[in-house]
């Protein structure tokens, strides 16, 4: 247990009741978290009856390692270690049916949702002008994240807008579960629910654990943390840490407030402060600490730095976003000249996600080894999504959502009006699709060609059902994919060979990974796989790729840099408009203070070098804009008045939407 300071080593040896670390970045909370789990299962705890919980998946993957290397990896059991969203999951797997859902529930991507959303506005007969369907479920999701039900958002809609969203709502919600489908949101909401209505459902899932621990707590929204109270309530031995200057997650319902309000919820809670930063160079922590003095409703911390000043951060300026872009990218190939420095250990940190794409391309000229985290994903790829749909259909009769992706894909004679019938009887007779699918007797009126198809799709069903059961996961699959033809499909659709070899090479990865899952998981199914899949806990891409991205250069959103820490930082665009973001530009206020603790956050992942950088001007709509320097930019350099001008400069500007009209005018 070295390597602790003495207000660190104190958390870790509190090994019962209620403690709360409440530190700023870099001072070691996360640390604390791991230390204490291990010093725990030292105590004689048993490891399964500990219960951690991060923010991400890469943050969870990372504290299992800590643990492992500092427990030594012959442990009997693992401490479990997951993020709250793959934590409900489970729950709800268990119990769900009390709320009237089927235990295989499928979970949405965001892709269904869209779907849906589309369907539901069709059916309420509101055009794409008034609401769009990513608006909707934009709003759909601000209201669960704020554990808003949907009598309650009509309660809280004060405008037409929000009114006709607030219906839509609804009847999504509606669809959603007659389908047997939840979405991300619901994960949460839902085992709230099932926490309230069911005590013993509540009491059986919180004694599985004696020990709860939390990171990052503070971005825990409603529904997290009546989850966290739930759990913890009976043991009471509940380690939460965090830092208010870091709380991001506003705009998803997270509250501030849970974590000032700790003390209060549990009187006899130890409260820790960690007052040194092991993190970042002196002059690194002196910029961060002049920028967060400027909000105003913070608990008050120090942040020492304990290391010597270091270099001090630059800031740079650059003509456009282009040569913003070009200067990084050279820097940071003269940087990797020195052999002592590997890509992964550069970040390129950025406020918004249309900002990297400059940057790909750069570094793609330059040759440069790069991951972008969190861009178009795997399984936002039609092929995967496809893919994922007849798996989901084999694993779960109730899968509307899944069964009208592939119903007609590769095409197989079954019109849109055939769907139509099919649904429309469905919905009649209050009896998934696809039980009807299975008796076609029940569905007069089908062209024969319609009929002949659905009869293939179900035995090729029932097949790779059969097969699954007999846990030959992989194999179904390829049999699956043969015998719909979706290689011929593939053919079909793209005639260049490049793009068909990308294509069916995706298809290939996504059996890749399941055939890993049949080999590696303790308990190997379908279910599991496709729960992975949904919450993301899973790491694709072969392992050539994976070599790859173990050592490239990071580039990722603040949001998702939370919590990781980089010896070089290059936090870029800070402009008004993008750092802050143009919403919080015109919201002003608290949503400002929001995007300063993102600034924060920003520059406290750097350990020795930092660099913000500024475009003077940048393409709006076809035509090159001047910017206008971030305020934060002269908060950090001690110009408070001129901070001021500028902010009231953006706001104009922002507030009369110059390129909204731009947009309009085509
Ligand atoms: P954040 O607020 O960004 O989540 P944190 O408070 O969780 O930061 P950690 O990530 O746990 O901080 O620690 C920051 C860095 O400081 C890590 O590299 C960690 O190993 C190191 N560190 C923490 N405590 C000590 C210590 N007592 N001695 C040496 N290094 C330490
Ligand atoms: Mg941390």
């Amino acid at each position: 247990m070295s390597g602790l300071n003495p207000p660190q080593q104190d958390a870790v040896d509190t090994l019962r009741g209620p403690l709360l670390v409440l530190a700023g970045a870099g001072t070691g909370k996360t640390r604390v978290v791991t230390f204490r789990i291990a010093k725990l299962i030292r105590e004689g705890i048993k490891p399964d009856r500990i219960l951690a919980v991060t923010f991400t998946n890469k943050a969870a993957n990372e504290m299992q390692e800590r643990t492992g290397e500092l427990m030594g990896r012959n442990l009997k059991s693992k401490p479990q270690v997951s993020t709250f969203h793959s934590l409900c999951v489970k729950i709800l797997r268990r119990h769900i049916r009390h709320l009237g859902y089927p235990a295989k529930f499928t979970i949405c991507d965001r892709g269904d949702q869209e779907s849906l959303a589309r369907r539901v506005l069709r059916d309420i007969r509101v055009s794409g002008d008034t609401l769009r369907p990513g608006d909707l479920l934009a709003k759909i999701s601000g209201w669960k994240s704020r554990c808003l039900r949907p009598s309650d958002a009509l309660a809280v809609s004060d405008n037409d807008k929000d009114h006709l969203a607030a219906i839509a709502y609804r009847r999504y919600q509606a669809s959603l579960k007659a389908a047997g489908g939840v979405d991300f949101d619901d994960l949460l909401l839902l085992t709230e629910d099932l926490f309230e209505s069911c005590g013993e459902v509540r009491e059986q899932e919180a004694s599985l654990f004696d020990h709860l621990l939390v990171d990052e707590y503070q971005d825990t929204n409603g529904s997290q943390y009546r989850i966290v109270k739930g759990l913890a309530e009976g043991h009471r031995n509940l380690c939460v840490v965090g830092d208010d200057d870091q709380s991001i997650y506003g705009w998803r319902g997270a509250e501030v407030e849970h974590i000032l309000r700790f003390a209060r919820d549990w009187p006899d809670a130890k409260v820790v402060r960690l007052e040194d930063n092991y993190r970042s160079s002196g002059s690194i922590i002196e910029m961060a600490n002049r920028l967060i003095v400027f909000n105003s409703k913070r608990h008050d911390k120090v942040l020492r730095a304990s290391r010597g000043m270091g270099q001090k951060p630059q800031i740079l300026q650059f003509p456009n976003e282009t040569q913003e872009a070009a200067e990084v990218v050279a820097m940071i190939r003269r940087r990797l000249q020195d052999p002592a420095v590997d890509p992964r250990d550069i970040a390129i940190l950025f406020r918004t996600n249309e900002q990297p794409r400059a940057f790909e391309s750069e570094l793609r000229k330059a040759k440069l080894p790069y991951v972008l985290i969190g861009g178009m994903s795997f399984f936002d790829r039609k092929e995967v999504r496809d893919t994922l749909a007849y798996l989901r259909l084999v694993d779960s009769d109730d899968d509307e959502v899944s069964l009208l992706r592939v119903i007609n894909s590769p095409p197989r004679g079954v019109g849109q009006k055939a769907v139509e019938r099919l649904i429309a009887t469905a919905v009649d007779e209050g009896v998934p699709a696809w039980h009807l699918v299975r008796e076609p007797r029940r569905l007069p009126e089908l062209p024969p060609a319609a009929r002949k198809g659905l009869a293939r799709l179900l035995a090729t069903i029932e097949e790779a059902r059969r097969q699954a059961e007999n846990g030959a996961l992989s194999e179904m699959a390829m049999r699956l994919l043969d015998q719909v033809g979706y290689r011929q499909e593939i053919e079909r659709l793209y005639p260049d060979a490049n793009e068909r070899d990308t294509r069916w090479d995706t298809v290939e990865q996504l059996v890749n990974a399941l055939a890993a899952h049949e080999r590696d998981a303790t308990t190997a199914s379908l279910t599991h796989f496709l729960d992975e899949v949904a919450i993301g806990g899973n790491d694709f891409g072969d392992e050539k790729e994976k070599q790859i991205s173990g050592n490239a250069i990071v580039l990722m959103t603040l949001h998702s840099a939370k919590g990781l820490e980089f010896p070089e930082v290059f936090l870029v665009g800070l402009e008004e408009g993008i750092l802050p973001h143009h919403r919080s530009v015109a919201a002003e206020g608290e949503a400002i203070d929001e995007e300063r603790r993102l600034c924060y956050v920003g520059i406290t992942r750097a350990q020795e070098r930092l660099t913000l950088t500024l475009p003077l001007s940048r393409m709006k709509w076809g035509r090159p804009r001047d910017t206008i320097p971030s305020r934060f930019l002269f908060e950090i350099m001690g110009k408070a008045e001129h901070a001021a001008k500028y902010a009231k400069r953006a706001k104009n500007q922002i507030s009369g939407r110059p390129w909204k009209k731009a947009r309009k005018k085509g």
